[in-house]
């Protein structure tokens, strides 16, 4: 057992963080996989250091992989009202979750891309309808890997214009073999956009049929042109709205974390290097989690 996890269990446990358990990330909606059962759990403290020494209950059972931990178990639950800013929960101010599979890694633990038509299954469950500004057949289903909080490699989902198909594969193999963290990457259906918002997302995507945050005209994402990364740890700002609305501890970015996107790291120069702006340099708002073609 690596000593960090150790010494995590410990100070855990001793907080009263008694209850996480595997599988207990209540804002994944997979299961965990075959692989995530097989970590090995961290010990309970010693009986002897342990203020709970004399309660018979089973010990407290803490994950981690790496430097990363599961989710927090009210994560995706608590709903707030949208785009009101609200302090970071101290369990998400350096948040380094451990991604959930929703494809199946790969075997070899490298980098890997596909790039094909939409499948109808994927396009059904996205939020793609006919009065979205671009044909169906003008987008493109990618998968490609991406580095996890727990230094693994995972498979994730875009949908994507045609046009930007290659490159953002090309970004997406820089950002891997920078190690640079995503924590989930997914193609987000009706229901996910229409959810009462909680404030703790963290999914990176492509497309989405939206408006502009607070106009009427069609955003990037809606001609899958655009690519929001890591929106908890690169949040929206414009005056007091910020989006994800917890996400308020990352508004510092002189306070460097795993997962921010900033000029210095790998992020910026990935989109950079095939013609992509970054929301972070906007100057009437930020959208730190925002990259796009066009710099819309
Ligand atoms: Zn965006």
């Amino acid at each position: 057992m690596p000593k960090a996890g150790a010494r995590a269990a410990l100070l855990l446990f001793l907080v009263g963080c008694i209850s996480l358990a595997l599988g207990a990330c209540s804002s994944v909606k997979a299961a965990p996989t075959d692989r995530q059962a097989a970590v090995t759990p961290s010990l309970a403290p010693s009986p002897s250091k342990s203020p709970a020494a004399h309660t018979p209950s089973p010990s407290p059972t803490v994950i981690r992989v790496g430097n990363a931990t599961p989710a927090p178990r009210w994560l995706g639950t608590r709903v707030l009202t949208t785009g009101v800013a609200k302090p970071t929960p101290p369990e998400l101010r350096n948040r380094s979750i451990i991604t959930v599979d929703d494809l199946p890694p790969p075997a070899d633990g490298r980098f890997h891309a596909t790039n094909r038509a939409v499948p109808a299954d994927v396009l059904a469950r996205s939020t793609w309808t006919k009065g979205c500004p671009v044909a169906a057949t003008d987008l493109r289903y990618l998968t490609v890997g991406f580095r996890g909080f727990d230094g693994r490699a995972h498979t994730g989902e875009l949908l994507v214009n045609a046009k930007a198909a290659n490159d953002l594969i090309k970004v997406f193999r820089q950002l891997f073999a920078a190690n640079f963290p995503i924590e989930r990457m997914h193609i987000s259906s009706a229901a996910d956009l229409n959810a009462p918002s909680t404030g703790d997302g963290n999914t990176t995507e492509a497309f989405a049929c939206r408006p502009v945050r607070g106009q009427s005209a069609w955003s990037q994402h809606s001609y899958g042109l655009a690519v929001d990364v890591n929106p908890f740890q690169n949040p929206y700002q414009k005056g007091k709205v910020v989006l994800p609305e917890l996400a308020t501890s990352y508004l510092d970015r002189a306070k460097s974390r795993p997962g921010m996107v900033a000029h210095s790291n790998a992020a910026v120069k990935a989109f950079a290097s095939v013609g992509w702006q970054w929301g972070g340099d906007y100057r009437s708002l930020k959208d730190y989690m925002h990259f796009s073609a066009n710099g819309g």
